[in-house]
C-alpha cells in the first residue's frame, strides 16, 4: 500500500497519456493527489483509459487537453485547472518529443520542434502557475529532463540540447523562487521502455550497447521513474531544490 501523502493536494502531469507521464499520474493518484492529466487532444482515447483506470481504483483524475508549446493553450489550461481545483500543489513537466538524426540531417524545423515542446513547453507551463505558487508561498515543480541533458549523445544532439536547457532552467529558477516556498527539481531518466525509448530497443545492436553501458544491465520501465518524482514532491524533499537526479540504472557512471 502506497503512503497517501497527496491527500487534499492537486497535481498536474503534462504528457500523461502514456509512457512515463501515465505512470507518474497513476502513482500520484494512488498517493491521494487529485490528478489533472494533460496531453494533446489527439491522445483522447489514451487519456480516457487513464481516467477510467484511476477512478476504478477509487482515486481522482481529470483531463486537461493542451499543447504545452502553445502559450494561449497553456494559459487556458492553467485558468481551467485553477477554476476547477482552486489550487495546484505539484506541477510535473513531463511532455516531450524526441527523434533520431545526425546533426547534419536535422532541419531547422525539427530543431525548433524539440525546443518548442521540451524546453519552451516546460517554461510556459511553469510560468503559467508561478503567480499561483508565489501567492500561496508553496509549490513543487518537477521537470522530466534526461541523462541526455547531462551528456550529449550522437544522433540526438537536438534532443539532448533541449534537455540540457531544461536542467539549466531548473537550476536558475530554483534559486529565483527558493525563498518563496517553491522547490524546482529535475528527474533525468536513462533508457526507459516507452514508445519514445523504444528506438534504443528495437535494433538488436543498439540494445546490446545500451545493456552493456548500463551498470544494472537492464533497461528501465516507467515505474522506475515515478519514485523520484514522488520523492521530490514529498515533505521529505522540503530542503532539496535545483537538483537533477539520474534515474538510469548507472548508465552515466559506467
Ligand atoms: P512518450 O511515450 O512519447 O510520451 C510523451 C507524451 O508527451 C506523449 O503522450 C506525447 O503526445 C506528449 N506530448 C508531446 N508533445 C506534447 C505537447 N506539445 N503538449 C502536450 N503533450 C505532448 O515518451 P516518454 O518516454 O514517456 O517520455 C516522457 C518524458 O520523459 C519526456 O519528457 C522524455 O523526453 C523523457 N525521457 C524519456 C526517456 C525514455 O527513454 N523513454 C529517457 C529520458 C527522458 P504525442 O504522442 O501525441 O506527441
Amino acid at each position: 500500500m502506497i503512503y497517501r501523502r497527496g491527500e487534499n493536494k492537486t497535481a498536474l502531469v503534462t504528457g500523461a497519456s502514456r509512457g512515463i507521464g501515465r505512470a507518474i499520474a497513476e502513482r500520484l493518484a494512488a498517493e491521494g493527489y487529485r490528478v489533472f492529466a494533460n496531453d494533446l487532444k489527439a491522445r483522447e482515447a489514451e487519456l480516457d483509459d487513464l481516467v477510467a483506470t484511476v477512478r476504478k481504483a477509487g482515486d481522482l483524475c481529470e483531463i486537461l487537453y493542451c499543447d504545452v508549446s502553445d502559450p494561449a493553450s497553456v494559459e487556458t489550461m492553467a485558468k481551467d485547472l485553477l477554476a476547477k481545483s482552486g489550487g495546484l500543489d505539484l506541477l510535473v513537466n513531463n511532455a516531450g518529443v524526441r527523434s533520431v538524426h545526425e546533426a547534419g540531417d536535422i532541419g531547422p524545423d525539427e530543431w525548433d520542434r524539440m525546443f518548442a515542446v521540451n524546453t519552451k513547453g516546460t517554461f510556459l507551463v511553469t510560468k503559467a502557475f508561478l503567480p499561483h505558487f508565489r501567492a500561496k508561498s508553496a509549490g513543487r515543480i518537477v521537470n522530466i529532463a534526461s541523462i541526455g541533458g547531462k551528456r550529449g549523445g550522437p544522433t540526438e544532439t537536438h534532443y539532448c540540447a533541449s534537455k540540457a536547457a531544461v536542467i539549466n532552467f531548473t537550476q536558475g529558477l530554483a534559486v529565483e523562487v527558493a525563498k518563496e516556498g517553491i522547490t524546482v527539481n529535475a528527474v533525468c531518466p536513462g533508457v526507459i521502455d516507452t514508445d519514445m525509448g523504444r528506438t534504443h530497443l528495437e535494433d538488436a545492436e543498439t540494445l546490446r550497447k545500451v545493456l552493456e553501458k548500463t551498470a544494472m544491465g537492464r533497461v528501465g520501465n516507467p515505474q522506475d521513474v515515478v519514485g523520484a518524482v514522488a520523492f521530490f514532491a514529498s515533505d521529505d524533499a522540503a530542503f532539496i531544490t535545483g537538483q537533477s537526479l539520474n534515474v538510469d540504472g548507472g548508465i552515466l557512471f559506467h
